[in-house]
């Protein structure tokens, strides 16, 4: 889309580079028309004042020699860039001239052009370096009549079209150029004097002169500098010479490569910035996903029961496990006491989970508070369901922290209508023993306690059960 857009607002570009050149190469050559138009005038003043018949050598009237002589010669200083002016006669020989009276110019191209080709009535010539050195062109008219009989001339310093020059501009690295019909160049801006009276070798003006047209646009590298433009070139009407304007490339594509840096650089800041968000996005993504694992890593590896603050049933398998190992080797005793909370659901149903919550609490207080030895470990084994191991603890021993237990919780008074005792929240416990040897693994224990806190359900709850049934 962008890209679309740079493409179409060049091709703008170049056509108002391809106006500019256009109508400047129009005004330059308006100027040279005006100039020899000009000098026209002068030239039909001359040959309809001077009568022929002056133009004659030897001189036979000298005084009405030097008249004509200084009358040209005011003539000329009308015009700025007039070198001279002269009269010649039908043979070409010159009458009156601020140079050599005599001189016979009958091979000379603005002489004798005009003089064997009865159309032509006013002629440019092509350009000539004169004696003082400088870029000339001889413009001429015929005297009036059937016959030739002489014609007027002016040499017109092509100094005059390098001024003309320099009143337009083409941008910094723009060329103008006016170049005879022999494609040798007049006048060039900027200036550079090797240039000046040389040939132009380029096939496509000297094809151009060739050709009917009057003006054609092009782009191409020029010749002298190898400098890309767009050019104008153009005939000026009815005179020997063309005009050449050159717009550089980087002069009329300045604006737009600014535009489309400006654009360009645009897209890449947004790019840029669409790719770091997303990147910020992503990497949060994944430190987000990186946390998320580690949090259930965590859990996983956690050890304590989240709403009682109890080791959890994890802990009590290890903790077992490491217990029944060490007391492999001694021998000694261990007891494992399992307790249950009567009638829980209707407890839940009757006062709701939070108060489930707190009620689990307050038990697993009252258990944590009756181990007093620290290898004792208390913890939470399921829903409402706990289990202490009291390594190296005789049965009876246990059975007493057991009732204890019993005691106390009943004893919290929480108020619990559905239990069948009391109205109060109760447990129902089991306890087992074993020696630890080598026949006995860890599960045999929690299995017999289980079995007893099943046996103290059956019996009524609220009970402490130690022996099997
Ligand atoms: P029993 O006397 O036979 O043990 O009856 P019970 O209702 O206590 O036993 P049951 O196994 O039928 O129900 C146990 C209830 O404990 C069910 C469940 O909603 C509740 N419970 C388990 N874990 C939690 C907990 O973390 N919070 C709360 N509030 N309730 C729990
Ligand atoms: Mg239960
Ligand atoms: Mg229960």
């Amino acid at each position: 889309m962008a890209f679309y857009e740079l493409r179409y607002s060049l091709s703008q570009e170049e056509v108002k580079a391809g106006d500019r050149v256009a109508s400047t190469s129009l005004l330059v050559g308006e100027w040279i028309k005006g100039a020899f138009v000009a000098s026209d005038y002068i030239l039909r003043d001359i040959v309809y004042t001077v009568p022929v018949s002056a133009l004659h050598l030897p001189v036979n009237n000298s005084e009405e020699h030097a008249r004509i002589s200084r009358y040209i010669d005011d003539k000329r200083k009308t015009l700025p860039h007039a070198n001279g002016v002269g009269l010649n006669d039908k043979n070409c020989i010159m009458t009156h001239t601020p140079a050599i009276v005599g001189f016979d110019a009958s091979n000379r191209e603005w002489c004798r052009v005009p003089r064997n080709n009865p159309e032509i009535q006013t002629y440019v010539s092509n350009m000539f370096t004169s004696n003082m050195g400088e870029l000339m062109v001889i413009q001429s008219r015929k005297f009036p009549g059937e016959e030739f009989s002489g014609l007027a001339g002016i040499g017109v310093n092509l100094k005059l079209f390098s001024t003309w020059l320099e009143k337009v501009s083409v941008g910094t690295h723009g060329v103008l150029a006016i170049i005879d019909r022999n494609g040798k160049m007049l006048a060039r801006k900027p200036v550079e004097p090797e240039t000046l009276g040389k040939a132009v070798n380029n096939p496509i003006l000297k094809a151009f002169i060739d050709s009917g047209e009057n003006y054609r646009m092009l782009r191409t590298i020029s010749p002298f500098d190898q400098e890309p433009r767009l050019y104008g070139i153009r005939k000026v009407e009815g005179l020997p010479f063309v005009v050449v304007v050159g717009e550089a490339d980087r002069d009329w594509q300045a604006d737009w490569s600014q535009r489309a840096w400006l654009a360009a650089g645009a897209l890449v800041i947004l790019w840029s910035l669409a790719f770091y968000t997303l990147y910020i996005y992503w990497e949060r993504l994944k430190s987000f996903a990186e946390l998320r694992k580690v949090r259930d890593e965590l859990e996983g590896l956690s050890l304590t029961d989240a709403l009682t603050g109890l080791a959890n049933r994890r802990c009590f398998n290890g903790v077992l496990e490491a217990e029944c190992h060490r007391l492999r080797r001694i021998k000694a005793p261990i007891s494992v006491i399992m307790l249950d909370v009567d009638f829980f659901k209707v407890f839940n149903d009757t006062y709701g989970h939070p108060a489930g919550d707190e009620c689990l609490k307050l038990v697993a207080g009252v258990i944590q508070n009756q181990l007093k030895r620290p290898q004792d470990l208390a913890a939470r084994y399921g829903g409402e369901e706990f289990c202490c191991i009291l390594p190296e603890t005789e049965h009876a021993g246990a059975i007493d922290i057991a009732m204890s237990i019993k005691d106390d919780i009943a004893g919290l008074r929480i108020r619990h209508e559905g239990s069948a005792i009391g109205d109060y929240v109760t447990v129902s416990v089991g306890v087992a023993t074993l020696i630890c040897d080598e026949d006995v693994n860890c599960e045999t224990i929690v299995k017999m306690a289980d079995e007893r806190l099943y046996l103290a359900k059956k019996n009524g709850r609220n009970q402490v059960v130690s022996e099997a049934g």
